[in-house]
């Protein structure tokens, strides 16, 4: 599902409590699934007639269930407020309790899981929404959406009929839907037959033979146009059918012209398309899309006529694949539904335009991500254990589909293509988990995701590679390089592991060499021979895979300006002398530059949170670059640190390469808004290559030591050395959420939530040099060094 405009509901912040778990890591209980542990619901048959002009739904429901225990009594099942006129089971009719959401039948008897039972529920009444998700009516069109963004839980098939709102309950169903003449109605799975019934009405008769969860089951009814054709899938043809709400069916033609590309790109990864057909039908009055089964409900505004809407095209085919085909067994892991299908929209751009439009799409998400997420939903993540509240948020969308393209490089193209077809094929009409797939992953590949999956889906926050520097030694024609590459965090609680890195190696005349290989904790060591001397070093130069890095990069070839894009520095060029493309990179970098340093005649704190890297020559133009800084909520937060209090100067560092100290940048000026106040606007009048962070002299204390450093990092580990137990003096406690105890290898050996003056207990560590890592609420961390005896 998508819905448009979503921020706008996301940037409200609700707050939560966060509560100690003792449940593994990756597995949640969920009370909605457990009743599918006593009963199997195999078949439901809606009969039902639909009065679109009265709001009404009248009919029944044959519930068909076998039990799973001995001795099932008792059968609940969700419906939300309709009225229920009786029910009639194998003995005649039976007895029920509702209260307007459960509905409790009484069976009479006992039965026993050789049984099948069928329930005959006879209901009436208005349904009803819950905004976005539930039966809706718009105009002279009637639809039901099967999940909710507010709704607990998220799935709403009782709002439309009698059945369990869990992920994982699967049943086939059949539909007999009576409406006024002159309506066409549209459900799952393929139509039977069409009755013309007295009183001017007609039945539509439909049926699935693959299992669906409840938030998938689909009925819409109106005036519908249909447009019905075939696109050749890998093995067989697939018919489609599209109802548009206009007569003039065209624009729907046009708006779904890629169609057919899109199901081969994700039948090409993800194995063959499983329903009986694809369909969409125009959902008038709806923002956004839902997808259920071969029956998905369309924003009738995105039938447009172009293909601007496309990707909202794709993303709901896609969770054919993921969501459909296999459900997530709880909605704390909906990245495996929304994140794969976020990450679908862009492998179906690059597929039918090329990486540079998918790269464009996944720099544009990595911005918001970077920006927006901590802010939206209080701090940087886990996209796994998500709570209810942000199910349907950025972080599982957006960070989700980050995750998904890193997962892909970490398997490269053809095991992901491979694995992830064996695991849909493996959860088949089946409930999946995020362990399920780790586990799947390091069960079918020479790899082991346990080196994946606890940084990028268990735990929050990014990494950032930079190359520290190069050394090179001339071997005969040839030319032996070191690389040393650095890995950096943003809120996330320790180094990240293997993943392979591109780095770009280009000589003093424009050779280029792409590697590729493995980088890995702190910092890393590549070993490789190059035709050439590297003159320069570009990391990640497809922007491949996703981490703490945004980027806008341009050939120059003229005088003009760009605007700021991904990188908050738009610059202009003048005086350009060159003879050819010099291509000019700008990296906006979202983590700290360095750790704390001291500027040796004044006392100089510098961002924690981001800094930029130029690289490129500019000998052959004068560069002006503007940015803007901001320590604001509606700057998201930017430059927090450096911008937090009155009566700090903001200074511009620069340095030439990592491995020179900072000093201030001897061309800029920066225009503070007024006194006190947390936006400055920065104007660099000449833009070389090299590094630039923001600084700020601390005119109040005057000494290293920052407020805002003292608040989260003048803390101490008492005693230390440490026998058995040791407590966290803490100045400020509140701010302190979590302690890890990691070894010098990167392992976490103890993880903790902090609890005021209460010793952590430590003799069971072997004795050795640990780091303690202190992670706080706002999902910044600070660590500090200990002997365990
Ligand atoms: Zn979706």
């Amino acid at each position: 599902m998508r819905i448009l405009f979503s921020k706008l509901f996301l940037i409200i912040l609700l707050s939560t409590v966060i509560t100690l778990s003792s449940s593994a890591q990756g597995v949640y209980p969920n009370v909605e699934n457990q009743r599918s542990d006593s009963i199997d619901i195999v078949h439901t048959h809606l009969e039902l007639e639909l009065d679109i002009g009265a709001r009404y739904l009248s009919g029944y429901a044959d519930v068909t269930i076998t039990p799973k225990i001995q001795f099932l009594k008792h059968v609940p099942l969700d419906l939300l407020q309709y009225d229920v006129d009786s029910i009639v089971g194998p003995t005649g009719n039976l007895s029920f309790n509702y209260d307007d959401t459960l509905l409790t039948i009484d069976l009479g008897l006992f039965y026993s899981i050789t049984d099948t039972i069928t329930l005959r529920i006879f209901y009436q009444g208005t349904p009803k929404n819950e905004g976005w998700g539930g039966f809706k009516f718009s105009g002279s069109f009637g639809y039901q959406v099967g999940a909710g963004f507010e709704a607990k839980p998220h799935n709403v098939g009782r709002y439309f009929y009698p059945c369990f709102d869990n992920f994982r309950e699967r049943c086939t169903y059949s539909f007999g839907i009576t409406v006024e003449a002159g309506n066409k109605v549209t459900c799952n799975g393929t139509e039977q037959s069409v009755q013309t019934l007295p009183g001017n009405k007609v039945r539509y008769e439909y049926a699935i033979d693959q299992t669906l969860p409840s938030y998938l089951v689909s009925v819409a009814a109106g005036p519908y146009h249909d447009i019905i054709f075939k696109v050749d899938g890998l093995a067989d043809s697939i018919p489609v059918e599209l109802f548009s709400s206009n007569s003039n069916t065209n624009p729907m033609r046009l708006s779904f012209q890629n169609l057919e590309d899109a199901v081969r790109i994700y039948e090409s990864y993800f194995g063959e398309y499983a329903f009986d057909r694809i369909g969409y039908y125009s959902a008038p009055g709806m923002s956004g899309a839902m997808e259920h089964a071969g029956n998905i409900a369309y924003m009738s505004g995105a039938i447009d006529g172009t293909t601007d809407w496309e990707t909202l095209m794709a993303h709901e085919l896609s969770h054919h694949w993921w969501g459909n085909l296999a459900t997530c067994l709880t909605p704390e892991d909906m990245w495996l539904n929304e994140g794969f299908a976020s990450f679908c929209e862009r492998l179906f751009l690059e597929h039918k335009y090329g990486w540079n439009r998918a790269r464009e799409d996944f720099e544009q998400n990595k911005y918001d991500v970077l920006r927006f997420a901590h802010v939206n939903e209080e701090y940087h993540r886990a996209i796994s254990g998500v709570p209810h509240e942000y199910t349907y948020g950025t972080h599982v969308y957006d960070k989700g589909a980050m995750v998904v393209q890193n997962l892909r490089e970490f398997l490269g193209d053809s095991l992901f293509i491979s694995t992830m077809t064996g695991f849909l094929q493996e959860r088949r009409f089946d409930t999946m988990s995020s362990i399920g797939l780790q586990d799947y992953i390091t069960q079918n590949t020479p790899l082991d995701a346990s080196e994946f999956f606890p940084f990028w889906v268990f735990e929050g926050g990014f990494p950032d590679y930079v190359v520290d520097s190069v050394v090179t030694i001339p071997n005969g024609q040839e030319y032996e390089v070191q690389t040393f590459i650095q890995q950096k965090l943003n809120s996330a609680p320790e180094f990240y592991g293997k993943i392979p890195l591109e780095i770009a190696f280009i000589s003093a005349t424009n050779d280029t060499v792409i590697l590729k290989d493995t980088v890995d904790g702190r910092l890393t060591m590549w070993n490789h021979i190059l035709p050439f001397a590297p003159s320069l070093t570009i990391v990640n130069p497809n922007e491949r895979l996703q981490f703490a890095t945004t980027v806008d990069a341009f050939n120059i070839d003229r005088d003009g300006g760009v605007l700021a894009g991904n990188t908050f520095l738009g610059y202009s060029i003048s005086n350009y002398t060159g003879q050819a493309m010099q291509p000019l990179r700008i990296e906006h970098h979202w983590a700290p530059p360095d750790d704390f340093r001291t500027m040796p005649e004044r006392a100089i704190r510098i961002s924690d949170s981001r800094y930029w890297k130029v690289i490129g020559s500019t000998d052959s133009m004068t560069v002006t670059a503007q940015g803007i800084l901001q320590g604001t909520a509606n700057g998201a937060f930017l430059d927090t640190t450096v911008l937090s209090f009155p009566g700090d100067s903001i200074l511009l560092l620069y340095r030439e390469s990592p491995a020179d100290e900072w000093a201030e940048y001897s061309s800029y000026t920066l225009n503070h808004a007024g006194p006190g106040t947390k936006v400055a606007m920065l104007i660099i009048s000449d833009l070389v290559e090299g590094e630039y962070a923001i600084g700020a002299y601390d005119a109040v204390l005057g000494n290293a030591e920052s407020i805002i450093g003292s608040l989260k990092h003048g803390w101490n580990i008492i005693p230390n050395p440490a026998a058995d137990s040791f407590i966290i003096d803490h100045p400020n406690a509140p701010l302190v959420k979590s302690i890890k105890v990691i070894d010098m290898t990167g392992q976490v050996v103890l993880k903790a939530f902090y609890q005021e003056g209460i010793p952590l207990q430590v003799g069971n560590i072997s004795a050795g040099n640990y780091v303690v890592t202190l992670e706080f609420q706002d999902g910044t961390s600070s660590s500090k060094p200990i002997i365990l005896q």
